[in-house]
């Protein structure tokens, strides 16, 4: 890729996207073009060297904007959230499928070298899911299909139509499916965060607030891995760069029950709480987590940033978001 033409991030205004932008830079590229439908007082990272426009992508002629003239696209713009959105949200969640399909048909027709989509682990079947003690998930587990209702189904329809552009039309797509991505500057209030970060906050105010209990979804002893943003980053721009044609688990490996998530965030906080464990909330799956020999053997790379530093990082940012937040500061939700 030319690192001086025009790249696009679809969703720049948000966790991921927000991220991308900066590392685009860091990588030599000049000219980057960052969209989302939000107002730019609610991006959670605003670079102001971009071409920052808010457009909303769901839009065929809005696509066709943000990609005339551009190289390259990334795109991370989605209607999302953790659990607790994606269960109770599933129009809103498959409808991002028109972001992709009119991102496609827009790169189509302006010839745009490249283009990515952000897919999840949310389109593995849930069949294969049902264990804490879980088989990693390799990529050729998608199918027979029964991913997750809703997101998981626009995830995987939106893969399919990347193969097929590339096929029928020549586009070059990459693919990549995101295994719970986490980190500083994303969701950590507000009914949209996952569990890394609604771990961290829950502990935190458990905490200055000396109620000393915390509210855990499920048992606990779900199984889930977490990746870092940095090597979300690494293994995004390595993949759109790459040769590889299907799409690839991007993954930590490093398996934990979510008791182990809260562990870790009582470590940080020096704090031992009572758990009081809901039931009745939105889980997901028994058991998930990145099966990552594929992506070894195409990139000789793999997500290695250990869930302790990452989780560490990550609680630091949310305590100082909480401290700004109560002196009524401006926040990132
Ligand atoms: P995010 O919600 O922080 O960012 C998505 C952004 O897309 C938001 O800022 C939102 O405003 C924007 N958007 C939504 N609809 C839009 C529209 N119509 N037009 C323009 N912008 C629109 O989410 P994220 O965590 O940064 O995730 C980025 C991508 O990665 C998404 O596709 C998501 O499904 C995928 N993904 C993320 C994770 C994760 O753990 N964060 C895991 C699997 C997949």
């Amino acid at each position: 890729m030319s690192k001086a033409g025009t790249v696009l991030v679809a969703g720049a205004g948000g966790f991921i996207g927000g991220h991308l932008v900066n590392y685009l830079k860091d990588q030599g590229h000049t000219s980057v073009r960052a969209i989302d439908v939000k107002p730019p007082e609610s991006w959670y990272q605003r670079h102001d060297w971009a071409d920052n426009q808010v457009l909303d992508l769901n839009d065929l002629l809005n696509c066709r904007k943000a990609a005339d003239g551009t190289c390259a696209i990334y795109n991370l713009a989605a209607d999302m959230g953790g659990m607790g959105f994606i269960e109770n949200n599933k129009a809103a969640c498959m409808l991002s499928v028109l972001i992709n399909t009119h991102l496609l048909m827009a790169a189509r027709e302006f010839r745009v070298e490249q283009f990515f989509f952000s897919s999840s682990a949310c389109v593995y079947p849930g069949y294969r899911q049902r264990e804490t003690a879980v088989t990693s998930l390799k990529e050729s587990d998608a199918y027979p299909a029964d991913p997750e209702d809703g997101y998981g189904w626009e995830k995987l329809f939106s893969e399919r139509m990347c193969r097929h552009y590339s096929e029928d039309f020549g586009i070059v797509s990459r693919v990549a499916r995101y295994h719970n991505v986490y980190g500083p500057e994303g969701t950590w209030d507000g009914g949209r965060e996952k569990a890394p970060a609604a771990i961290c906050r829950k502990v935190i105010e458990a905490k200055l607030s000396g109620r000393n209990e915390i509210d855990i979804w499920g048992d606990g002893e779900q199984t889930r891995s977490f990746m870092y943003i940095d090597d979300c980053l690494h293994g995004t721009y390595n993949i759109m760069n790459s040769s590889i044609e299907e799409p690839l688990n991007l993954g930590s490996d490093e398996l934990v029950t979510i008791n182990q998530l809260v562990d870790l965030a009582e470590n940080f906080a020096g704090v031992k709480l009572k758990r009081n464990y809901d039931l009745s909330a939105p889980q997901g799956v028994r058991g998930r987590n990145s099966d990552n020999m594929l992506i070894k053997q195409k990139l000789d790379w793999a997500p290695s940033i250990s869930l302790r530093e990452g989780l560490e990082k990550t609680y630091s940012w949310i305590y100082d978001q909480i401290q700004l937040r109560e002196r009524g500061e401006r926040v990132t939700v």
